[in-house]
């Protein structure tokens, strides 16, 4: 069947995909079927304007469908991806079984002239690399990348298709990966930390600071890899988190372009770095020069007063 597909196994990212799809739908004039295994889910998609919702119906990770899913998109214009792991092996095979381009972790995505026109970042932030791809083609978006779109008027109807899985992949046993379970990325306020902090004990002045701004916390990759100070899943970058809070507060961190390009969309960056020429002052929309084990105290007092 002809369309816009998106297709996501996290219901966040599924429900973000249907906005650049709506504009798709818009420009090439075809309908936008969003493709879950969740049926519930489906119920989301629905509300949100999605011509045609499909319940995946069949046992199977997102990749192991992959076979199934090409041959349901064979006459798609765009098939549009959540950028996860899986995502990203299901958005190959399918790829691969249409003939058709891929591009990954695209941030803009245009129809024109009949093509996808996409951008997606290169070199940790340095460049912007603009792919141009034939229709068919197939992308897979990022996480956070779009806000997902407003509930439309009418809902969509809900289609239940039995797909059969990769009977070579068999998942024997999963175990949820151990942390904390924040989720730094739903967060609106972050208070970041860098290597500005002389101890793990110190962190306490950000922790004091976030509690009066009610942020969670975050940090650099030195912060959680080296010094093993914070949980990985604490740590904003090019290897790490990507965010986009309302509020980004960066105490001790020099804003190198691979800690930047994590953050960089927050919608206010706020710097506090002893050194003046420290790069993350260029991206901060307001920035204190000072000691932080000076500031962040007095900050904290300031809010609590
Ligand atoms: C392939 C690759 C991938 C990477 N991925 C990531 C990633 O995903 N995320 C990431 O964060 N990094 C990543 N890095 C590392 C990155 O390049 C930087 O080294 C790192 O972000 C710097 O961390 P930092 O800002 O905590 O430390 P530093 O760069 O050492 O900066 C510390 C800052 O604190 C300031 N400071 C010191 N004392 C005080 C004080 N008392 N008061 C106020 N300010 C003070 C200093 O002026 C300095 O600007 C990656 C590197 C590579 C090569």
């Amino acid at each position: 069947m002809a369309g816009i597909f998106v297709f996501s196994e996290d219901p966040a990212l599924a429900r973000q995909l249907l906005t650049p799809g709506l504009e798709l739908k818009a420009a090439l004039g075809q309908p936008l079927v969003a493709l879950t295994q969740s049926p519930a889910e489906a119920q989301a998609l629905a509300g949100l304007g999605a011509d045609r919702v499909i319940v995946l119906k069949g046992a199977g990770t997102p990749e192991a469908l992959a076979p199934a899913v090409a041959s349901l998109v064979a006459q798609a214009g765009v098939v549009l991806v959540g950028g996860t792991l899986r995502g990203k092996h299901l958005a190959a095979h399918v790829a691969a079984a249409l003939k058709a381009g891929l591009t990954t972790d695209a941030k803009t995505l245009r129809a024109e002239g009949g093509r996808l026109e996409t951008t997606r970042i290169l070199y940790g932030g340095l460049a912007v690399c603009e792919e141009s791809l034939a229709l068919p083609a197939v992308a897979t978006v990022p996480q956070r990348t779009f806000l997902p779109p407003a509930p439309a008027g009418a809902a969509a109807a809900v289609e239940t298709i039995d797909v059969a899985a990769d009977a070579r992949v068999e998942v024997l046993s999963s175990t949820p990966v151990a942390g904390e379970g924040v989720d730094i990325g739903a967060a609106t306020r972050l208070v970041s930390v860098g290597r500005g902090f002389g101890a793990r004990a110190d962190l306490d002045l950000a922790v004091d600071l976030a509690g009066a701004l009610k942020a969670e916390l975050a940090c650099t990759r030195g912060i959680a890899e080296d010094e093993h100070w914070l949980p990985v899943e604490r740590y904003i970058g090019i290897s790490g988190q990507t965010v986009k809070p309302e509020l980004y507060v960066a105490a001790g961190l020099s804003g190198q372009v691979q800690h930047m390009v994590g953050c960089r969309e927050s919608k206010i960056i706020v710097a506090i770095n002893k050194d003046e020429r420290a790069p993350i002052f260029e991206a901060a929309d307001y920035g204190i020069v000072g000691d932080l084990y000076t500031v962040l105290p007095l900050l904290t007092a300031a809010l609590k007063a």
